[in-house]
């Protein structure tokens, strides 16, 4: 688990693939434990995990209130899951302590959260929008939007399909393919 301290702030945040509901809520509990760290006010208090077990994809938020006096501190916690081709939960927990320095409590998905797809809560990094689409570049080349491209948070169907053949055979699929080779070092990350 990665944890980032900066100044008085207090940070979480992780993507777990396709955990159990009984992990998932060990990790957002150690999370809350973390952000809250003993604070006495404006704690966040644990969120349905269970919810993220109902439906494919979605997201959730908390946080503490705002802080009696300005600035102040309170704790924030989200979820937000997506379920990639193969059926698999991909669930980032990010969760803070942050000193605000007015009454509104920002998302912490990040600014502009609420426009954006819960795939982009999940993977905000990986994935940019063009003409209000998802476009994801796999490392082979291919290029598309999660579901054409059948992404499981690392690889496309192709690159999945060419790791089996490999597996399988031993051979690496015949020259002509259009599919690009991956990159060195690329295999198991
Ligand atoms: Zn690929």
């Amino acid at each position: 688990m990665r944890y980032q301290q900066r100044g008085t702030k207090v940070s979480v945040d992780h993507v777990i693939i396709h955990p159990t509901e009984e992990q998932l809520r060990r990790y957002v509990a150690e999370a809350i434990e973390k952000v809250n760290d003993n604070c006495k006010t404006r704690c966040v208090k644990m969120p349905l995990v269970k919810e993220v077990f109902q439906s494919k994809k979605g997201r959730m938020e908390a946080n503490g209130g705002t802080p009696s006096t300005l600035p102040g501190a309170t704790s924030r916690i989200g979820i937000a899951w997506w379920t990639d081709a193969i059926e698999r939960k991909h669930v980032r927990i990010v969760a803070d302590r942050t000193v605000l320095e007015n009454r509104y409590v920002p998302s912490i998905f990040g600014f502009g959260a609420a426009g954006q797809s819960d795939f982009w809560c999940v993977y905000h990094d990986k994935g940019k929008l063009e003409y209000k689409k998802m476009v994801l570049y796999c490392v082979c080349g291919n290029k598309g939007n999660p579901e054409d491209l059948e992404w499981d948070g690392n690889h496309c169907r192709e690159c999945r399909e060419i790791e089996k053949y490999e597996q399988d055979t031993g051979f690496i699929p015949a020259v002509g393919k259009t599919h690009g080779r991956r990159k060195k070092g690329h295999k198991g990350s």
